[in-house]
């Protein structure tokens, strides 16, 4: 995170007064699709002058007998009007692709700038796989809205628009009737799109449980084997896939029918069946010649084309609308206020006061929690599972700000200091690792790119993480999870080493053997004793026989702290930490130390 608030957001994505997801997404290029549109509009237009052409040559064939200098004149503009038509139509698929390119960019690089400052508590798997999808799936699916929907939008539009007025200049009357199939198609589209829409909730509530079955047959696959209940999760996923099937069938059949009537009512044999009907009749009252029938004939059949165009372009249109909004969701994930002027601690002793804290309304997680970390000093927090040890310490690195009470470092306030201030005084070990998609040495180096190869090769020997790196392939070269499968614990000691080389003189441990087999666990506690001299230690143990020798030893319970001291002093108050201790509920056969300061 920076220190100073990151450059705004693109304002052209900004809430306003726009409510429409996809006017809000395409604001940053909207004139330019206009343009794309215009151009793929009159470039159409253009690419229709042939068919005028050929009627008027039939014409004035028929009426004045061969006219070679009318007829070469026709040819000429129809095949100039043809090219310059397609010309055009190009252009505008230029523009569209470019600007597609450009809102991709714009897009992407907003998305990151937000990210930059949401709290690092909303990162998790879910929010992962949101981005993920947002940033991939959803922004590809929006491309073919920008490059494609308003260039086909213009060229379908410009083509009936250029047809029905052609039409009218021919023979108003002959256009009316020959005309006529076009609103019978919208009568039956209308009904299609109503009968389908009836059944829309239950087709994405079939799909999404089709999802949910995926994972769950995927991710628990280990456990299904393990527990031979691999027949439950096939049924569910079987149950979702069936459900599907019968929601899809439901979902069509209405539309199907519909959709073929609408279909049928345009039909080119439709169409020129109805010209050549009327136009007979009109012929037989003298209404008009039989050459005034021939434009209908060539050019009303081809109305049915950009029609259904048009159809077809809506399935892009909803599912842009669905992608539209997931990616304004994550352009408008609430961010960590950042200090106005951040101030700098002095010091760095951290008081915790009055701190309460809920994930959601009524449900208080830590409730009036003070307590006081000196400097050089160890303190570990233990308590029942869900008594909040983990939230406090994720509020004291800020991962989001507490609904009251206040946590100070040096006498400043969390909230009035930058972040990477907090980062430079506060490091972390936490449970769950992050490695990025990098080198091992980029690994180390992440919050210290500037780092040498020494002081990172340093870091990881005090990581106790050194050695192992050295056996694989390409050493601090090699990229995890490519050629650096490393395992939990060897992944936690890489975490370890990234703290090390940022050198804090605070420390927040929470559950960090928590991933590591037992040799694992010996190196971690061992790397952490070393790490921990002279620095002032906040432990979240989850075993009481690991925070013996704490200097003060807070036990959380239900969001309160029930009790305070020293492991000696709380065993003889006879309370709930000796109760627990008594129980061995937080013991382990095998007693490690704490790390010591
Ligand atoms: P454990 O020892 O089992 O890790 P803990 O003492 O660390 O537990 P926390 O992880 O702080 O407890 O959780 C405290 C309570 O807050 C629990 O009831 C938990 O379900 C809830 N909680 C934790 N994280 C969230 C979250 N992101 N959203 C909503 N509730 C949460």
């Amino acid at each position: 995170m920076s220190d100073s608030s990151p450059p705004p957001l693109d304002a052209a994505f900004a809430t306003g007064q726009v409510r429409n997801p996809i006017s809000r997404v395409l604001a940053p290029i909207r004139s330019r699709l206009a343009v794309a549109a215009v151009l793929a509009a009159t470039g159409a237009m253009l690419t229709l002058v042939p068919l005028a052409g050929i009627a008027h040559i039939a014409g004035t064939a028929l009426t004045d007998g061969p006219a070679p200098s009318a007829i070469g004149w026709a040819v000429f503009v129809s095949v100039v009007s043809l090219f310059a038509g397609m010309a055009l139509i190009t252009a505008g698929e230029l523009v569209a692709h470019l600007a597609d390119n450009r809102l991709t960019h714009q897009l992407r690089v907003a998305v990151g700038q937000r990210l930059m400052q949401v709290p690092l508590g909303w990162f998790s798997e879910r929010a992962s796989s949101d981005v993920k999808r947002a940033m991939q799936d959803d922004i590809g699916t929006l491309h073919s809205l920008t490059a494609h929907f308003y260039t086909t939008l213009g060229r379908a539009v410009g083509a009936l628009l250029i047809s029905v007025l052609y039409l009218f200049a021919m023979d108003w009357r002959l256009a009316i009737v020959a005309l006529l199939p076009f609103p019978g198609f919208f009568l039956f589209l209308r009904r299609a799109m109503k009968a389908s829409a009836k059944h829309m909730d239950g087709l994405v509530a079939g799909m999404t449980r089709i999802d949910d079955a995926v994972v769950e047959f995927v991710n628990g696959m280990p456990l299904v084997k393990a527990f031979g209940s691999q027949g439950n999760a096939q049924d569910r996923y079987r149950d979702a896939v069936d459900a599907f099937a019968q929601a899809f069938t439901g979902f069509t059949r209405p539309l199907v029918a519909s959709m073929a009537k609408a279909n049928a009512m345009i039909a080119p044999v439709t169409v020129l069946g109805g010209v050549l009907l009327f136009g007979t009749l009109f012929v037989a009252l003298g209404w008009v010649e039989p050459v005034q029938v021939l434009p209908f004939a060539l050019v009303t059949p081809g109305l049915c084309a950009p029609l259904q165009l048009l159809h077809y372009i809506t399935h892009d249109l909803n599912n842009a609308v669905g992608a539209a909004q997931r990616v304004l969701a994550l352009l408008d994930t609430p961010v960590l206020p950042a200090a106005a002027c951040p101030q700098r601690p002095t010091g760095c002793e951290i008081r915790v006061e009055r701190l309460s804290h809920a994930y959601t309304p009524h449900n208080t997680v830590l409730s009036d929690v003070s307590f006081t970390l000196r400097p050089g000093t160890t303190t570990a927090i233990v308590g029942p599972s869900g008594a909040g040890k983990s939230t406090l310490a994720r509020l004291l690195l800020r991962f989001f700000d507490p609904d009251s009470g206040r946590i100070t470092l040096g006498g400043v306030d969390l909230r009035h200091m930058a972040t990477s201030e907090l980062y430079q005084h506060i490091g972390f070990v936490l449970q769950e690792v992050r490695l990025i998609h990098a080198s091992v040495a980029d690994n180390i180096a992440l919050g210290r790119p500037a780092a040498t190869r020494a002081q990172v090769e340093a870091a990881a020997r005090m990581a106790n993480i050194h050695e192992r790196i050295l056996l694989l392939q390409r050493g601090y070269d090699s990229v995890v999870g490519e050629d650096a499968l490393l395992s939990g614990g060897e992944q936690q000691r890489l975490s370890i080493a990234r703290a090390v080389l940022l050198d804090p003189p605070v420390l927040v441990l929470d559950e960090a053997t928590a991933a590591a087999d037992a040799e694992s666990e010996a190196a971690i506690q061992d790397a952490l004793s070393r790490f921990a001299q002279g620095r002032t230690l906040l432990v979240i143990a989850h075993r009481l026989d690991t925070v013996m020798h704490a200097d003060q030893i807070l036990l959380l319970d239900e969001g309160k702290v029930r009790e305070q001291g020293r492991h000696a002093e709380l065993l003889a108050r006879q309370g709930l930490y000796a109760r627990l201790w008594a129980l061995g509920r937080y013991q382990h056969t095998e007693k490690k130390a704490l790390p010591t300061c």
